[in-house]
C-alpha cells in the first residue's frame, strides 16, 4: 500500500474528530463533481482543498476532512481522519457510527472511470481498516441506505461485486517518479533513492549546474526488473536491536517499495540494524501479499527476502 500520512500531505497529525471503536465495514464515496486527471504531484493539493472546503462548511460544521481516507488514480491512499476516527461523511450521524468512508478522487465528469490503480488503492486501504480500525468485512456504497448517487455507477458496480482486486496489473507507478522536496539536493535524493546522481541527472535531462525545485518530477532510472536478489543470509541476520549487513539490502527493498511508514520521526533511513520500525514496514509488505499473509510478523525468511527484493 502506498499510504500518505496526514501531516505528509498537510493536515495536523491526528484527527479531533470523535473516537470510533470499531465499523461495520467501509463505504466507498466518490468526489461527485467534475474531477480531472493530473499529475500524481498535484494529487496532495487536492486533499489539502477538500480538506479546506469542508473546515469552511458551515453547515456540517465539519472538525475535519470527512474521510476516513482518499485514494488517488494513481492508487495512492491518503489518510483521511485516519482509522478509529468516526468519519463525517455518510450521511448522517448513526451511518457515520457504522462504517468507514473512502474517497476515490473520481469525478461525476473529467475522470469517470477507475483506474485499475485507483480499485487498488480503494482496496488497499479496505484491508488497511480491517487491519489497523477493526473494520467488518461489509463493503457498500454511500448510496447504500442513504439518497445520492455516490459513488457513481461504475464505482458501485464494482463495490457490488466485493471490490475485488484487478487481475493481472501492477499497482500504482507512483514509484517511479520523485517529488522533489523544499531543500532537497540532487545528491541527497540519489542516496535516498540509492541510484547515482550521474544516472539521475542523465535520465531527467539535467545539466551543470543541476538545478531542481520543489514540485519538480523527477524520474527514478533503472527502476523497472531484472534486480539480482542475493542470497537469503539466514533469520538469525534479523533480531530487534542488532545489526546485520543484510538489513541494508532489506532497507533498500523497503524504501524502494514505499513501505517506510514506520520511524522514528524522522523518515525512515536504510542502516544495518534491525529495529521495531524495520520489523513494523516489513510486516506491512507481508500483508500487502497473499503468499506473505499468513504470517505477517515482521522477520523476513527467503519468501520474504526473494518477494521484496526482487
Ligand atoms: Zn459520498
Ligand atoms: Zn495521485
Amino acid at each position: 500500500m502506498k499510504f500518505v500520512e496526514r501531516e505528509d500531505w498537510g493536515a495536523p497529525a491526528s484527527s479531533p474528530a470523535s473516537y470510533l471503536g470499531s465499523a461495520r465495514g467501509v463505504k466507498i464515496h466518490y468526489l461527485g463533481t467534475e474531477y480531472a486527471s493530473r499529475v500524481h504531484s498535484k494529487c496532495d493539493d487536492y486533499v489539502r482543498s477538500i480538506r479546506a472546503s469542508h473546515l469552511a462548511n458551515t453547515v456540517e460544521d465539519y472538525v475535519d476532512i470527512a474521510y476516513t481516507a482518499l485514494v488517488c488514480e494513481h492508487g495512492v491512499v491518503f489518510e483521511g481522519r485516519g482509522s478509529h476516527k468516526r468519519p463525517g461523511a455518510n450521511g448522517n450521524a448513526d451511518l457515520n457510527s457504522r462504517d468507514y468512508a473512502v474517497c476515490a478522487l473520481l469525478g461525476s465528469k473529467g475522470l469517470t472511470t477507475p483506474p485499475d490503480a485507483m480499485l487498488h488503492g480503494l482496496r488497499d486501504a479496505i484491508e488497511w481498516l480491517r487491519r489497523d480500525g477493526d473494520a467488518g468485512t461489509w463493503v457498500g456504497g454511500h448510496r447504500d441506505g442513504y439518497a445520492t448517487e455516490c459513488p457513481g455507477d461504475q464505482l458501485y458496480a464494482w463495490v457490488q461485486k466485493g471490490a475485488p482486486r484487478p487481475g493481472g496489473s501492477a499497482p500504482a507507478p507512483a514509484d517511479d517518479v520523485y517529488v522533489v522536496k523544499p531543500g532537497d539536493y540532487l545528491s541527497v535524493i540519489a542516496r535516498r533513492l540509492d541510484v547515482s546522481w550521474q544516472d539521475l541527472a542523465k535520465v531527467n535531462g539535467l545539466r551543470a549546474p543541476y538545478t531542481i525545485y520543489p514540485g519538480q518530477e523527477l524520474r527514478i532510472p533503472g527502476g523497472a526488473g531484472g534486480r539480482d536478489v542475493p542470497p537469503f543470509p539466514g533469520t538469525g541476520a534479523f533480531v530487534i536491536g542488532k545489526s546485520h549487513p543484510a538489513v541494508v539490502t532489506l532497507d533498500e527493498g523497503l524504501i524502494r517499495g514505499g513501505w517506510t511508514r514506520h520511524h522514528d520521526g524522522n523518515g525512515y533511513q536504510k542502516g544495518p540494524m534491525f529495529s521495531e520500525f524495520t520489523r513494523r514496514n516489513v510486516a506491512d509488505f507481508q500483508r500487502s501479499r497473499a503468499e506473505l499473509r499468513g504470517d505477517p510478523d515482521g522477520y523476513p525468511g527467503p519468501l520474504t527476502w526473494q518477494m521484496l527484493l526482487s
